[in-house]
């Protein structure tokens, strides 16, 4: 078995963001000697996560809209009382902070209209970190 890790950096510029991950997360997976395996792909953040959609303008104002709706800002969390981003918190644990991926004969599988996204849910910050962990043989 084989394992092996890479962890990529971002600097985020919006309060609610997709930033497309894809090509960096291929590029890591193809310099692999593993064939068939699991591509774990984690934000170890609270206010953050990964979703797996269509970079496609419409459907990524669609899902930030989305998120603003399901998880509204002004709202009496118990949460901003400390810390003013009880949202982004909920948000991150609903959305979830990990994908995987299967490795199919040396290639991540995902499909046409799937890109790979951190999504940023109290930005701007500096340095959000994703990492990416790959097993397989
Ligand atoms: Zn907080």
């Amino acid at each position: 078995m084989n394992i092996a890790h890479k962890i990529l950096t971002f600097n985020t510029k919006e309060k609610i963001e997709l930033i497309d991950i894809t090509e960096s997360i291929e590029d890591f997976v193809n310099k692999q000697t593993i064939k068939n395996g699991l591509c774990l792909v984690y934000a170890p953040h609270a206010t953050a996560a990964i979703i797996a959609n269509e970079n496609e303008p419409g459907i990524v104002q669609d899902t930030i809209r989305k998120i603003e709706e399901e998880f509204p800002k002004d709202v009496n969390w118990k949460h901003n009382k400390i810390d003013d981003n009880a949202a982004a918190h909920l948000a991150s644990s609903f959305i979830g902070a990990s994908k995987v991926f299967p490795i199919i004969d040396s290639r991540l599988v995902r499909g046409t209209w799937q890109s790979i996204f951190l999504v940023e849910l109290d930005g701007p910050r500096n340095r959000r970190r994703v990492v990416i962990q790959v097993v397989g043989e």
